[in-house]
């Protein structure tokens, strides 16, 4: 069976490698893209993609799903565009695989619920690179043993949020696996506000952003007399594409709400 599948985003880093992906699919069929600006009305016109890929770009969201009916839609845009485009597309029930970052805490939980309420399946996935995934597991078992960690991402410099969606989530799936504790000397005070990074329950995550950078983390597990380091590194935007193709086939199992591609592998 062909899996109807929109994209939005197809100009953007991300959502250029997508669209190659699922026209290479042979169980998928791009229908349609989302862009925000009226440059093009087809793929081909955007002169980046080959002119075997007729594909027509909407700028209306809603228009969109009236017309071409997709079954799944991928969300590569910003932080700022996709948590509308995921709310509209639960009420349309068709299946969000959102790949952007960025979502609050709240806006988690209400996509969830809406989700549920709609019956629909959806996929929200930090990092769709499977050694991340695998990087992040294996930090939340080193925690039960190593309770005191300090996170450090970092990426390309036009990426809008901090920390990354990843770096959160690691941050979660530790935090369920060690009691919450605040690391450092008690009386440690910094001289230049924010060297100490971010919070989450006392552990302490660093954003680096710059050239040359694509997606990477580091955990440093401090013991005594011992450190641990988990590293994974994203090299290029190929890296990402096994975990898009992978959620696009799962999404249409699904009726709820998932958050993070380890719980799909
Ligand atoms: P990017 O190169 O800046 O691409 C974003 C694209 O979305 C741009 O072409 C932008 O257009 C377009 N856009 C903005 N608002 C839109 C809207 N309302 N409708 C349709 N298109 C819209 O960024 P990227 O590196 O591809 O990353 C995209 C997102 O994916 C980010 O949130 C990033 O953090 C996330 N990401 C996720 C993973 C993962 O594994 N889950 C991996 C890498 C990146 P303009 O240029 O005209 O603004």
């Amino acid at each position: 069976m062909t899996i109807r599948v929109a994209i939005a985003g197809p100009r953007g880093k991300m959502g250029k490698e997508a669209v190659h992906t699922v026209m290479k699919a042979e169980n998928m069929e791009l229908v349609a893209v989302l862009d925000h600006r009226e440059i093009a009305s087809n793929l081909v016109d955007y002169q980046e993609f080959p002119e075997q890929y007729d594909v027509r770009v909407y700028t209306n969201l809603n228009t969109l799903i009236e017309e071409m009916k997709p079954e799944v839609f991928v969300d590569l845009t910003t932080p700022k565009a996709v948590y509308a485009h995921t709310k509209t597309l639960l009420q349309y029930k068709v299946r969000p695989v959102i790949g952007t970052t960025g979502f609050t805490d709240e806006q988690l939980e209400e996509v969830t619920q809406l989700a549920r309420e709609n019956e629909t399946g959806a996929i929200i996935a930090p990092n769709f690179a499977v050694g991340a995934v695998l990087m992040m597991k294996f930090a939340a078992e080193a925690a039960k043993y190593m309770p005191d960690v300090e996170i450090i991402e970092l990426h390309h410099d036009q990426k809008l949020d901090a920390p990354s969606g990843t770096g959160v989530k690691t941050a979660q799936l530790i935090a369920a696996n060690r009691p919450a504790h605040k690391q450092g000397h008690p009386d440690e005070h910094e001289t230049i506000p924010g060297s100490r990074g971010g919070d989450i329950d006392g552990m302490r995550i660093h954003s680096v952003r710059l050239q040359g950078l694509v997606a990477h983390q580091e955990v440093l597990f401090g013991g005594e007399g011992q450190m641990l380091t988990i590293r994974h590194d994203s090299y290029n935007r190929q890296s990402f594409m096994s975990g898009v193709k992978l959620c696009i086939e799962k999404v249409v199992t699904l009726d709820t709400l998932v958050y993070g591609l380890e719980n799909l592998l």
